[in-house]
């Protein structure tokens, strides 16, 4: 029988250590050996992380993105800085300046997002459906995961919660569950029809808005939401951020009757 060398034993648990949590320090610093060993190094304070570059403002219009309701180091330590940076400033805006560019000199120039995404469902063009589509989720996105609020739902929300699913522990790990079968880009939503509550996955930029249903938490596993922080770990990121980060009055607030 294999006996484990302290040795082995403290290599294999630096390792493990070392893959067990998310992944949440950025671009590392080069090797140390390229230092002159000669310099006297005062203990090196982290290097500040590069901040993405705001894209370019784009076609004039108005699809306008709203600001961040939070700072982007806020849900530290379940999603970076610079994962909220890049996704905000770079993913989520380049849907509005999509939208201003391809809507020019359409009827959908003169529509709201929600209408867009409805009008621009029957249009053989998806471009319209597909980016209103990911703006409007983002915006519900963002707003869910605005710190402070609840840790748990409470009032008619727990209680459809409790009808619906025995629990909220069922009900998260029935979204994990959902979320790691979502094939390539989507979401996972938790959606509402009266008094059903239902998990359902969608495609792209597609939402429960589509089927005439409310969604009322949206959960974004297209790969650029977690893969700084987490790599491939798509159920690890979800659990995370259900347990940890979702503001359940803002999800409240979006019951309907
Ligand atoms: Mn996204």
């Amino acid at each position: 029988m294999y006996e484990m060398t302290r040795r082995a034993f403290v290599a294999t648990a630096a390792i493990l250590a070392s893959t067990a949590k998310p992944n949440l320090g950025f671009a590392q610093a080069p090797a140390q050996e390229t230092q002159p060993p000669a310099a006297a190094p005062a203990p090196a304070a982290p290097a500040p992380e590069p901040t993405p570059p705001t894209p370019p403002a784009g076609t004039a219009g108005q699809f306008k993105q709203p600001p961040l309701p939070f700072q982007e180091g806020d849900l530290m330590p379940f999603i970076g800085p610079r994962t909220v940076a890049l996704h905000y400033r770079r993913h989520h805006a380049s849907y509005y300046n999509n939208l201003n560019i391809i809507t020019k000199d359409t009827k959908y120039a003169a529509m709201n997002l929600e209408q867009v995404v409805v009008e621009g469902n029957k249009d053989t063009d998806k471009r319209f459906f597909n980016n209103a589509g990911q703006a409007l989720n983002h915006e519900l996105y963002w707003e869910m995961l605005k710190p402070g609020g609840a840790k748990a739902p409470s009032g008619r929300l727990a209680q459809l919660i409790y009808d619906n699913f025995g629990s909220l522990a069922d009900l998260k790990t029935k979204m994990v569950t959902s979320a790691s079968n979502v094939f390539g880009s989507g979401w996972t939503w938790l959606e509402q029809s009266g008094s059903k509550l239902s998990i359902v996955n969608t495609l792209g930029g597609d939402s429960p808005l589509t089927s005439g249903k409310n969604g009322l938490l949206g959960v974004d596993v297209w790969e650029h939401a977690y893969y700084l922080d987490y790599e491939n770990r798509r159920p690890e990121h979800v659990k995370a951020l259900l347990d940890n980060l979702v503001n359940w009055d803002v999800v409240a607030s979006r019951l309907k009757a």
